[in-house]
């Protein structure tokens, strides 16, 4: 998940890729316009990364009523170095991430006894590898998050391959176990993201949006084995919290009204006995007036009772021995 994004970044990566070239260099669809499109064009570009079978499982471990998934994106500085934004200041609010942020939020899951999945950029995993070490050695997830928060979707296909085999070899080397699943970067999924995750053999990806509860990604209705653990920009913390400087972009929602998201989207899910699945990013959530929302709605969820915490990759591999 990305932090900020300045204008230009989205106008860049709205020009979709086609073929190896620079996803700059066009914009025109080599099929025409869409309204032009015949029947095979729309198929195949719907088919890609496609909901398959419900991977939802019959009954969640030890009959508990709804499964808990929490995660952390630790951008910390990737997303002005991403940008190519040397600001001390915007980078030190990354650096707050792992300063203040990640030793508060450990503290939290230890004291509530949480299990989490921290996603990270490998150039985070980088500047902050005892960190990482530390949360491994906690019993946390570490899973692939990019290699400096590049948007997968402006990379030609070699380049996006690369990084992200790289991205995985550098966590496995400083977590001490190989990643099983990932998150792309601002949930960047691109047109080749899917061929990259199959040769990789991972258990999951958490990037694409198409159901509440679990999944099995389908190429073009070929099933692929690989589980989707879907996120959703509501059950996000960066979307109510961004804050830019020099843009209109700023913090609208007050942690009040995002604790009242978060717990309905919670409460749907242990209506039906579904997966409820957290993305919040240290830098971002770690504040004071902040954390405490995660502090509350793990209590609100201990007193409804019967729920399953457990990391994304617990969830991936119980829903894909029980589905
Ligand atoms: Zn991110």
């Amino acid at each position: 998940m990305g932090a900020t994004f300045p204008l230009g970044w989205f106008a860049g990566t709205m020009a979709v890729t086609y073929g190896e070239g620079n996803p700059k260099m066009s914009t025109k669809h080599p099929d025409g316009e869409p309204w032009q499109w015949p029947e095979p064009t729309w198929r195949r570009i719907v088919g890609r990364a496609r909901a398959g079978r419900s991977m939802k499982p019959k009954a969640w471990p030890n009959g508990a009523r709804c499964a808990v998934a929490i995660s952390f994106d630790s951008d910390h500085e990737t997303i002005p170095l991403r940008d190519g934004d040397e600001s001390p200041m915007r980078i030190s609010q990354g650096q707050y991430g792992a300063r203040q942020a990640i030793p508060r939020i450990r503290r939290l899951l230890e004291r509530e006894s949480v299990p989490a999945s921290f996603y990270y950029p490998a150039v985070s995993a980088l500047l902050h590898p005892e960190e990482v070490r530390a949360l491994a050695d906690d019993g946390h997830e570490i899973g692939i998050h990019s290699w400096i928060h590049e948007a997968n979707t402006s990379l030609p296909r070699e380049a996006e391959r690369d990084l992200t085999f790289r991205a995985r070899d550098t966590l496995a080397k400083i977590a001490g176990r190989e990643p099983v699943g990932m998150r792309t970067a601002s949930w960047d999924f691109s047109l080749n993201t899917l061929d990259i995750i199959r040769e990789m053999k991972l258990l999951y990806d958490s990037s694409l949006m198409a159901d509440d509860d679990p999944y099995e990604l389908l190429d073009q209705d070929e099933p692929t084995g690989i589980i989707e653990l879907p996120p959703e920009w509501i059950r996000d913390d960066a979307v109510y919290y961004n804050f830019v400087r020099f843009s209109a972009l700023r913090p609208y929602t007050p942690p009040s009204a995002v604790e009242e998201i978060f717990t309905a989207e919670f409460d749907g899910a242990w209506d039906e006995s579904g997966l409820f699945l957290l993305t919040m990013h240290p830098h971002i959530t770690g504040h004071r007036s902040r954390l405490p929302v995660l502090e509350r709605l793990i209590k609100h969820m201990k007193a409804k009772g019967g729920c399953w915490f457990a990391t994304h990759a617990k969830v991936a591999e119980w829903c894909r021995d029980n589905a």
